[in-house]
């Protein structure tokens, strides 16, 4: 048997099906159209909280309510942030006074 997840009968618990054997856990899934489908997965395998429905193709959720991942939260900072991390706004008034006074005076 390979580590991949097959279809088997719909059961919606995290009991090992029958059919898969001990070392296998069915995980049921539910999608936001009422689709349940339940899948064979390996009980070393980490279980997916999602899973695309065959059926309408939106992503389902577990069955049995384990809530999915949170999406990512985007942390890149820009310059301007990691720049205000180091310095105030007062500072950075300051410098740039003092930057273009010397730049006029060069000119
Ligand atoms: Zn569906």
């Amino acid at each position: 048997m390979t580590d991949r997840p097959t279809r088997t009968a719909t059961t919606g618990t995290l009991e090992p099906a029958p059919e898969a054997g001990p070392s296998r856990v069915e995980v049921g899934f539910i999608c936001p159209q009422g689709h349940h489908f339940d899948l064979v997965f390996s009980c070393q395998a980490e279980l997916p909280t999602t899973w695309d429905c065959a059926r309408c193709g939106r992503v389902a959720t577990r069955a049995d309510g384990t809530p999915p991942p949170p999406p990512p939260v985007d942390t890149a900072l820009t310059h301007w942030d990691r720049l205000l991390q180091r310095r105030s706004l007062e500072e950075l008034e300051q410098l740039l006074s003092q930057r273009l006074a010397e730049l006029r005076q060069e000119l």
